[in-house]
């Protein structure tokens, strides 16, 4: 059979066994567009608490869920040189992936040059209500890059948990694991504490989701809602690029680091994975998508052990779709302000970007925010940083949904090739849609 038919017949069982999430996201699209039209303040409101409720459900399990399944993950390594081995190709991996993504998006900038041009409609009239907070972002990020590192490392783990910090809580949580793999067979009460934890918060997750429906619809009426027609037609060229780069990163890019690096064909992972993708583009947070991420990856073939470790740590930590928006975002407002870029200048907003897309938080808008950070030393003044920051705002959530659908990709194309290296993927069950067992009900 051709290629691209079993491409579409794998992501047609996708869609169908999960017709009601795919027709909660159309549907949502239209009613936001209508809502967008004719402004209901009472639905509005209605929708906005369906959706937040949907989002705080999922939030509620995250942390005892990510806590637990590192836990479990690395004391299952036996040996803890392959702990090690497994880290280093995971990082590996995640930095392959992140690269390709920040040389996808500087060349789509260059070559179709957005921003040409941008600076006669960029205007300070702009989100005048967001340049504040923009502004203030932009101040807190200045030479932060120490302390964010400095911040990683929590002085109090329980409080790291109390305030959701991932990455110190994964830093500590990992730490904690290699020890405990360590002590050897007295780990045991503890590792069975946390297996019970997961179990739980996974059945928590099930019943979660039979709320994803509703809960995608409700908000992605919503993010739509705010859109409007006109700001696409201003700023067309800017989304185009974006929505190109981020279409090049899950068929071109995912599909040829699968081929290269395992067996895992890149259409039946797709298959697998389709809600947890959904629901990323609903909620526009990695760390929301987090426990469908896991549930659809180990239900479907990928081992408990390498779901378990990998996830978690690249919904924090591997962030290529935020990373190649930034690039792309950073060149928009260096043509619209006629910067003229150098190569040193460019590769110095790549690997910024990796940086500071590895260093935010899987939450809507937390991408935009730590761009700042690559801004830096870019010759732009303060005002024009304020204004185009604030005009990229007005595009913010369409633009999340999309990065935070392939943030949430790539951590499942990553986990893939890992199992695949290491022997952990059960190929009947994932090159075979119609046995996949349910992640929702
Ligand atoms: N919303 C993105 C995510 O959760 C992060 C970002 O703002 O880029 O993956």
């Amino acid at each position: 059979m051709k290629l691209y038919m079993q491409v579409l017949i794998a992501l047609g069982l996708g869609l169908k066994r999960n017709w009601h999430i795919f027709a909660g996201l159309i549907i949502g699209v239209f009613a936001g567009i209508w809502l967008h039209k004719n402004p209901q303040p009472e639905v509005m409101a209605a929708l906005t608490f369906i959706g937040q409720l949907f989002i705080r459900m999922i939030q509620m399990v995250v942390i005892p869920l990510v806590i637990s399944a590192i836990v479990i993950g690395i004391t299952s390594v036996s040996d803890t040189k392959q702990i090690g081995k497994l880290g280093g190709k995971m990082i590996f991996y995640y930095a392959i992936i992140s690269v390709l993504a920040v040389i996808v998006g500087s060349t789509l900038a260059i070559i179709f040059e957005p921003g040409l041009g941008a600076a006669s409609y960029i205007n300070s009239e702009f989100a005048a209500g967001i340049q504040d907070q923009v502004a203030h972002s932009i101040e807190a990020q200045k030479g932060n890059l120490l302390n964010i590192v400095l911040g990683f490392v929590p002085k109090n783990p329980l409080s790291a948990i109390a305030a959701g910090d991932m990455v110190p809580i994964l830093l500590f949580t990992v730490i904690f694991s290699v020890a405990l793999a360590k002590v050897g067979e007295i780990n045991r009460p503890f590792v069975s504490f946390f297996e019970s934890i997961f179990a739980a918060t996974m059945k928590i997750t099930d019943w979660i989701m039979c709320f994803a429906a509703p809960g995608v619809f409700a908000l992605t009426a919503v993010a739509v809602s705010h859109f409007g027609v006109e700001i696409f037609t201003t700023i067309s060229k800017y989304l185009g690029v974006l929505a190109l780069g981020f279409g090049i990163q899950l068929f071109v890019i995912y599909p040829l680091f699968l081929r290269v690096f395992s067996k895992v064909p890149f259409w039946m992972l797709y298959a697998a994975i389709a809600e947890a993708m959904m629901v990323a583009f609903g909620t526009a947070s990695s760390s929301a998508t987090l426990p469908l991420t896991i549930a659809c990856c180990e239900k479907r073939g990928i081992s408990h052990k390498v779901t378990s470790f990998v996830i978690p740590l690249g919904a924090t930590l591997n962030m290529d779709g935020t990373a190649l928006l930034q690039v792309v975002a950073v060149i928009f407002l260096t043509q619209a302000y006629g910067v003229v870029l150098d190569p040193f200048m460019l590769v110095q907003i790549c690997l910024l970007a990796i940086v500071a897309s590895s260093t935010c938080a899987g939450i809507p808008g937390a991408g935009l925010i730590t761009i700042a950070l690559v801004l830096n030393g870019m010759g732009l003044s303060h005002d024009q940083l304020v204004t185009g920051f604030a005009f990229l705002f007005t595009v913010e959530r369409i633009t999340d949904m999309m990065r935070t659908l392939v943030n949430v990709t790539s951590d499942a194309v990553v986990a893939a090739a890992i199992a695949d290296n290491e022997n952990e993927i059960n190929y009947d069950l994932l090159n075979n849609p119609e046995e996949y067992n349910d992640v929702i009900g």
